[in-house]
């Protein structure tokens, strides 16, 4: 959902505003910050650590104390081995895709591998699709965010669920799409843009107890992925919307506000600013229907475009949104884990 990407962490006083450092500066304090993390650094990439410094406006204690925090909250919820679906590994995929290389054309359906929290968790969620990329390369998320079962969500999914189903969605966003990004415009891509369609939004969503678990997960990603957010749109906003707004809008720092868009009903040309006509669903006011697949562009088991997804006895109760033998081979199998040869031609 949108929201784990637009909440602020809650981690330091910003000191000096990065736009007041010289390119040299930021490189020192990268390099500052990666000497003083020590040997836990060694595999990560600069525009990683980078991330850590924006999130805290280049304020380098702040920067250590959060990263430190996301390197043992990975450890301790062994997000390393947490696997990822591929073209070839073919596991099922927890959010639809469009548009790929490195991972097949699908959409979320039922399937033997799948725990019994993920049945449930992707049967309450209003339906998500990676949908190709923006002008720039990021890869563009459509949510169905006036889908969402906000009460269900409340209270049929425990927050140990929701975090975990939303780490294994925020690895693979990471291992495989912007992997993809990454060696298709042969340059770190680091962000997502997000466009939260509205759409059928109703004041039945605004339901408190799913709003604050769904807040209680944001505020766990959004310290251990910071500046993962490129742009949001927000399409087709009704008046209820704007009641919800009220409540989030206090939550985000005004660097997230400057990268939201609020369109209502008028979004075909901003949206046609950023993304190729191609690239952008027909019924967003694009080219793109995706008939190949069930469901178009971005299917939803809410408007009847997929089926809701059934449960068997093969979906196993389990915090993971995997069974526990694909969590185990995960961890013995890097197949599992990432794409198996990076060797997308750059655009
Ligand atoms: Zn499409």
């Amino acid at each position: 959902m949108f929201f784990e990407a637009i909440l602020p962490s809650h981690s330091t006083t910003p000191t000096l505003p990065g736009s007041e450092l010289t390119n040299l500066e930021k490189d020192h304090a990268i390099l500052t910050l990666r000497q003083t993390i020590g040997p836990q650094a060694a595999s990560l990439e600069d525009d990683h650590l980078r991330q850590f410094l924006l999130a805290n406006a280049w304020n380098l204690e702040g920067a250590q104390r959060q990263l430190q925090n996301a390197l043992l909250w990975r450890a301790q919820q062994g997000a390393d081995d947490f696997p990822v679906a591929t073209k070839t590994n073919k596991l099922p995929l927890l959010v639809s895709v469009r548009g790929y290389e490195y991972v097949e054309d699908g959409h979320v359906q039922s399937d033997p591998r799948l725990s019994e929290a993920a049945v449930r968790i992707i049967n309450h969620m209003g339906g998500s699709c990676f949908h190709k990329f923006d002008k720039e390369g990021h890869p563009v998320l459509i949510d169905r965010t006036g889908h969402h079962q906000m009460k269900e969500i409340g209270s049929d999914i425990t927050d140990e669920e929701l975090t975990n189903f939303q780490l294994a969605c925020n690895e693979f966003l990471h291992r495989v799409l912007l992997a993809e990004a990454t060696d298709r415009t042969q340059h770190s891509v680091t962000r997502e843009t997000v466009i939260a369609d509205c759409s059928d939004m109703g004041l039945w969503q605004f339901h408190m107890n799913g709003l604050l678990k769904v807040k209680l997960v944001a505020d766990h990603f959004q310290a251990h992925y910071p500046e993962t957010l490129h742009r949001l749109f927000i399409v087709n906003a009704p008046s209820a919307f704007l009641v919800m707004w009220k409540v989030i809008k206090p939550w985000l720092d005004k660097r997230t506000l400057d990268k939201v868009h609020i369109l209502g009903k008028d979004y075909r040309d901003v949206l046609l600013k950023y993304i190729d006509e191609d690239a952008l669903p027909s019924y967003l006011g694009g080219n793109c229907t995706c008939s190949h697949l069930p469901g178009g562009c971005a299917p939803s088991v809410h408007d009847g475009s997929i089926p809701m997804l059934e449960k068997s006895s093969h979906n196993l109760v389990s915090e993971n949104p995997y069974n526990p033998d694909i969590m185990a081979q995960a961890k013995a199998d890097p197949g599992l884990r990432k794409v198996a040869k990076r060797t997308v031609a750059s655009k």
